[in-house]
């Protein structure tokens, strides 16, 4: 567990005093650990051992850490199961949820979930059927609902919501929700108001630092490791999407940008030596680098903290309305880079509108 040690120190000692309550919502941006925190907490609280941190150690330590403690019930968002059945749905939901655990188990370092993975009226029936159940350890329960911004939101009912709000506000004695989600507003307020915030805020650069030192085999450059951390902005999950690829293609994005900004002509000469790709994913991985520094010139002009070091022409560019204009271009030739169309061509067409607009 990186980080957090504020709060874990608080919630270490309201477990000890007995007023841990039983329903809390972890909040904070993507990637800092929210559903992790939740998980040292289950750790803590089936402990053998008692103290300020879990052992580690003992035999329900390691099941928990093996996400394979009976008491221990974590729900993360799945694709919305086809069955029209409601017990088939159910089933379909418990299916896919074992299925992510088994994945969690053997790549602990799990990224972000599938955009269209949701937790269903499957998904809440499930939690309700679990809940429902007595503890197999004859101790504590804990639930943990990961990303519960995503209740339902293509179903056209509150239903899931609802019932979960049901079971929130009348949990079975013993038992501790854990809801995670970057945003606390996403959520019902009536599950708001039966819930006590945690909020999580980024790590800081040390934090991420000590993390990938000690996570990422083989070992970053140093000048890898710094490009990487100032990339995260105190995010693990960030750190770990900005892997090597990420930074090679944020590279490029600078140097086509740099060249599009030393003038039109220098623009359509440098985009016509750019190296060539060699694979159609690190081009369209260019181009998503290339909007995405063009966004946070654009937020930068606006008064926004830039996440990294924008190249130094750029940061002349003050107005957002013109850098939203290049975003478009490169959103234009994103869409043509799914096509057959020669990346080099694309490319220098592209550096040449860039130029026109920037
Ligand atoms: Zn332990």
């Amino acid at each position: 567990m990186t980080g957090h040690a504020e709060v874990r120190q608080r919630l270490a000692e309201a477990l000890r005093t007995g007023r841990l309550p039983q329903v809390l919502v972890v909040s904070g941006p993507p990637g800092i650990g929210k559903q992790r925190l939740a998980l040292w907490l289950a750790q803590l609280v089936f402990c053998e051992r008692e103290g300020p941190e879990p052992c580690g150690a003992c035999r329900r330590c390691r099941l928990v850490d093996g996400l394979a403690f009976a008491d221990l019930h974590w729900f993360v968002p799945v694709p919305r199961p086809k069955a029209a059945d409601p017990d088939k749905a159910v089933d379909e939901a418990a299916h896919a949820i074992a299925e992510e655990m088994e994945e969690r188990r053997s790549k602990p370092l799990y990224g972000a979930r599938d955009g269209m993975a949701s937790h269903s009226m499957a998904s809440v029936r499930l939690l309700h059927r679990r809940a429902a159940l007595t503890s197999v350890e004859g101790g504590r329960r804990v639930f943990i609902l990961g990303d519960a911004e995503r209740l339902v939101p293509q179903e056209s009912s509150q239903e899931a919501a609802n019932a979960l709000l049901k079971l929130l506000e009348e949990p079975p004695s013993g038992s501790l929700f854990i809801l995670t989600t970057v945003d606390p507003r996403r959520l019902l307020p009536t599950i708001r108001s039966r819930a006590v915030p945690v909020r999580l805020g980024r790590l800081s650069d040390d934090e991420v630092r000590e993390f990938l030192a000690a996570q990422l085999t083989p070992a970053l450059s140093r000048e890898a490791m710094e490009e990487r951390v100032a990339l995260a902005a105190g995010s693990i999950g960030e750190a770990l999407a900005a892997g090597e690829e990420s930074a090679t293609a944020y590279r490029a994005a600078d140097q086509l940008l740099e060249a599009v900004l030393a003038g039109p002509a220098a623009s359509y000469e440098r985009a016509l030596k750019q190296p060539p790709f060699s694979a159609r994913g690190e081009f369209t991985a260019m181009l998503d680098a290339l909007a995405d520094t063009l966004g946070q010139a654009a937020r930068g002009a606006l008064g926004e903290e830039s996440r990294r070091a924008l190249p130094a022409a750029l940061l002349q560019r003050r107005d957002p309305a013109l850098l939203l204009r290049a975003m478009e271009r490169v959103a234009v030739a994103r869409e043509a880079a799914y096509g057959n169309v020669n990346p080099q061509i694309l490319l220098a067409v592209l550096g040449e509108e860039l130029a026109e607009v920037l």
